[in-house]
């Protein structure tokens, strides 16, 4: 049996260990389902007198502890519909489950004096269950009606091993700590106002940040020979009609107007650099036109999902347009094969993965177009080097692409970067470029997005370093902190010099304990403090606190600065 499978069993035995504390404690509560799932296991009930309450939740617990001590056997059989009928006659739910049943008969699970009717699945004795917390509580809808019986969700977990769940828990309690809205607030990066739902405001610090994740780009795509367009954020509403966007994503774009002729604001950059393109006529020779654009874009979002900065209404995307012959696919799917990954790699996300998706049944384009695009693709990732998975059938209609997902330091996966291959626009906005024999051909369009929304990868790498920025995206990266008054003057130079060599820098000269100082520091997150006090002053030394306690006494300030350029590099 596969590991999941055991596990499955252990959380589904759990869910009814939680059911048969529920039913000695509050006796009258209807039981419904109690299915295991991805992160532990969940029953559903319906209280006939007061409501679950989180601090019901460690008295259930304690009861479930009783019952796994006592080692109570867990059987399964199988029974008529009319005995379950008996077993279960003042319970709805499970009466109404025994008449969907289409077997002559159904599974009962008894543990002592419970029972409850179930396909089966279980460990041997309660006494097996053993390492398990009980998380939650949260509203649901019986057989997941949102206009059926609303009933409560009691959701916990459960693993083998004491050391799983403890990891477990403390993921859990990551995720919470290192919420990157609630890092935004304290290290004062972003805002939300309610003047601007899902539009984000960025605070000067967190400014400093998203600075740096452009000039980062900028300089990737100088490396990687693509040329920067702008075009504007408000296009008439002919165009978007021409690209189907109007037609197709019409709910998710703002509409405004010009003297008296409708607009659109843009919902994405590719209308914008297909008129670039069409500028004049195109040779050959010019072929692959990369035309990147850090484009700013807005696509209405509903209330309800907006989340931070992972769903906004308003964003920057690191957008590119390759306008290339099919003959050049491969290599330029190879070469943003490459980027993609050294954009990855600098903000330490190692574990990428790479899918292809292939023609889906309903496409556009002749056999050939999609055979020449698969194979390129696939021909520039087996060339890279890279592992990837096929996923058949799940392209887009207009071409085949590939998708990367990252795993971040609390192990959860994103899709950012993307490259996708594009039959339609060429045609639809009937783009050309003239050949080496003067015949006019029709361009491939590759669509390329490394962050993807800025914001949304801001979000992400914000959780992902726990908002310990890496020394070069740190909005103040050096704070020096003054023990006593007297090196006020001492430290002032240092954080002068500091300033003048390039380096992001605060002084701290208040008043407060040297102890408040290093805690505010360490609030805001700086990578290093540097801490003066008389014994610093007279020897022309400074000492340096990192991020992680480590100290370094008696540094000269050159070697500090020289260090620091060293991780300024990007
Ligand atoms: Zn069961
Ligand atoms: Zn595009």
């Amino acid at each position: 049996m596969q590991n999941k499978e055991k596990l499955d069993i252990l959380r589904h035995s759990a869910a009814h260990l939680m059911a048969q504390a529920i039913s000695q404690l509050y006796p009258t509560t209807k039981l419904t389902l109690g299915p295991p799932t991805a992160e532990g296991f969940f029953y559903d009930c319906q209280p006939q007198e007061e409501n679950f309450k989180e601090h019901d939740l460690p008295l259930i617990e304690e009861r479930m502890h009783e019952l796994a001590k006592q080692d109570i056997p867990i059987t399964h059989k199988q029974i008529s519909k009319e005995e379950a009928r008996k077993i279960f006659h003042d319970n709805p739910f499970k009466l109404e489950m025994i008449d969907l049943i289409p077997d002559e008969t159904v599974g009962l699970a008894e543990q002592g004096e419970f029972k409850d009717l179930c396909r089966g699945g279980h460990v041997d004795s309660t006494s097996e269950i053993k390492n398990f917390k009980l998380l939650n509580i949260s509203g649901s809808y019986w057989r997941a009606d949102r206009n059926g019986t609303p009933l409560q969700r009691l959701s916990g977990t459960a693993f083998f091993t004491e050391k799983e769940l403890e990891a477990y828990l403390q993921r859990l309690e990551d995720l919470k700590q290192y919420d990157h809205r609630r890092l935004g607030k304290q290290m004062e990066l972003f805002s939300f106002h309610e003047e601007g739902p899902g539009f984000p405001f960025f605070l000067p610090k967190g400014r400093i940040v998203y600075n740096i994740m452009m000039d980062y780009m900028r300089k990737i795509l100088r490396k990687y020979d693509h040329e920067e367009i702008s075009t504007p954020g408000m296009l008439s509403v002919e165009l978007w009609k021409q690209s189907g966007h109007y037609d197709h994503y019409k709910e998710n774009m703002y509409f405004s107007e010009i003297d008296e002729k409708e607009f659109a604001i843009k919902p994405m950059n590719c209308p914008g650099s297909i008129l670039v393109y069409k500028e004049r006529p195109r040779s050959y020779r010019e072929l692959p036109l990369r035309l990147a654009e850090l484009g700013y874009m807005h696509r209405h979002e509903l209330s309800g999902v907006l989340n931070g900065l992972f769903r906004v209404r308003s964003f920057l995307m690191d957008d590119a347009h390759i306008y290339c012959t099919s003959d050049q696919i491969e290599s330029e799917v190879l070469s943003l094969i490459t980027m993609i990954n050294e954009v990855l790699n600098k903000f330490g996300f190692d574990n990428v993965d790479i899918a292809l998706s292939t023609r889906p049944e309903k496409a556009m384009g002749t056999d050939e177009m999609w055979e020449n695009a698969e194979k390129s693709l696939s021909e520039a990732l087996n060339k890279s080097g890279i592992k990837y998975k096929i996923q058949e059938g799940d392209g887009a209609f207009y071409g085949p692409k590939i998708d990367f997902k990252i795993k971040d330091s609390m192990d959860r996966e994103w899709q950012c970067s993307t490259i996708q291959v594009d039959f339609n626009n060429p045609e639809n906005f009937d783009l050309s470029y003239i050949n080496s024999e003067g015949k006019k051909e029709r361009p491939v369009m590759i669509h390329r997005a490394i962050y993807g929304s800025f914001e949304r990868f801001y979000g992400i790498i914000l959780e992902h370093y726990k908002g310990n920025f890496p020394f070069w995206l740190a909005p103040v990266q050096v704070q020096v902190l003054t023990i006593t008054d007297a090196a006020n003057s001492y430290a002032k130079n240092i954080a002068a010099e500091l300033k003048k060599a390039d380096i992001r820098v605060k002084l701290d000269d208040s008043s407060d304990q040297i102890s408040g100082k290093i805690k505010a520091a360490q609030l805001a997150k700086v990578p290093w403090m540097l801490i003066i006090g008389k014994k610093e002053e007279q020897n022309n030394t400074v000492s340096v606190r990192y991020q992680n306690g480590k100290q370094e006494q008696g540094l000269s300030l050159e070697k500090v600065i020289e260090k620091a350029h060293e991780l300024n590099k990007y």
